[in-house]
């Protein structure tokens, strides 16, 4: 059977066609425009392709209640050309197959689970720092999803005592999203984030943002293993800098084998399936169904 997946991003879509046996066949980037304009690339590269059904790990905010009327549809984000899209009722009925959605962090905790850097635990936490920051989590077989789902992104952190930088979010301004982002890094120092790669300055800020931030989701949800990936992870210096940062701020709270210095570099980790783990874990929706 062939089923459609689609990876749904800020900068950009990935759209791929693979079997119920989760190997992917046929892949295609296109970067995120106007709807107006994405939306018909994606539906031209799945017409007539036999594809029986569609998973869809996407930005959010969006409707993920099956039997909501707006079911599919975008929310209040921050990417303004696409609130209120009805993206999922606009591939269904061009498409004309079931789709199943999640959000892009979400499926990407899922397919990290079953197939990258978390398939010997049961709970897992997916963050990606690209041009926004999200996370999503896997926790005994299902993604976490409630009145809507987390938006890990959007919590108060403490300011760094040497930024003034105003953040970037439109909903909270310095939200660690808003500071920590892609688009927040750029627009703070003036260069594209791959340029800033020798400033160490740079990178501490950063540590100590995104490590305010798993220190929380720690403190909250108590995952078994926080896999951190997106552009801005590519950044490899990173990890000891969050790592080293995350411990001095549990303080030897949280007692557990993973959070002493020798272990924690096996907690907080890059994603196994590198740069597919999103495209994999929306193939892995639709074949779920
Ligand atoms: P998306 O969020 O659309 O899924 P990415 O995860 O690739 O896409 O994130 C894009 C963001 O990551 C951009 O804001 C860019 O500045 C940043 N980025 C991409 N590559 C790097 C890099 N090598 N170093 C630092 N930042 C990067
Ligand atoms: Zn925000």
């Amino acid at each position: 059977m062939k089923l459609g997946a689609i990876e749904a991003g800020g900068t950009k879509f990935v759209l791929a066609v693979g079997t119920d046996k989760g190997d992917i066949l046929e892949k295609e980037v296109i970067p995120t425009e106007h709807p107006d304009i994405t939306v018909p690339k994606v539906i031209t590269f799945f017409e007539g392709k036999g594809i029986e059904r569609l998973g869809l790990g996407g930005f959010g905010p969006i409707d993920m209640n099956e039997h909501s009327d707006t079911y599919g549809q975008l929310q209040k984000t921050p990417k303004t050309d696409w609130v209120d899209y009805p993206l999922g009722a606009k591939l269904t009925e061009a498409l004309q197959v079931p789709i199943v959605i999640d959000t892009d962090v979400n499926v990407a905790a899922m397919s990290e689970a079953k197939w990258g850097n978390a398939t010997d635990v049961d709970t897992c936490l997916y963050i990606t720092v690209g041009t926004g920051i999200g996370a999503g989590a896997y926790f005994h077989g299902q993604t976490l999803k409630g009145l809507s789902h987390p938006e890990m992104g959007h919590i108060s952190v403490r300011r760094h005592p040497e930024d003034t930088y105003e953040g970037t979010c439109p909903y909270h301004a310095d939200c660690v999203e808003g500071l920590a982002a892609g688009p927040s890094l750029e627009k703070r120092w003036g260069k594209k984030g791959h340029e800033l790669a020798e400033d160490d300055k740079v990178w501490e800020m950063e540590a100590y943002y995104l490590a305010q931030a798993l220190t929380t989701y720690i403190y909250i949800l108590s995952p078994e293993r926080i896999i951190m990936g997106g552009g801005v992870m590519k950044q490899k210096q990173l990890f000891p800098l969050i790592r080293k940062k995350v411990l001095e701020l549990l303080n030897g709270y949280v007692s557990s084998p993973y959070l002493t210095e020798k272990e924690i570099d096996k907690y907080i980790v890059a994603p196994g399936l590198t740069d597919e783990a999103g495209i994999k874990g929306a193939l892995y929706l639709a074949m779920e169904k």
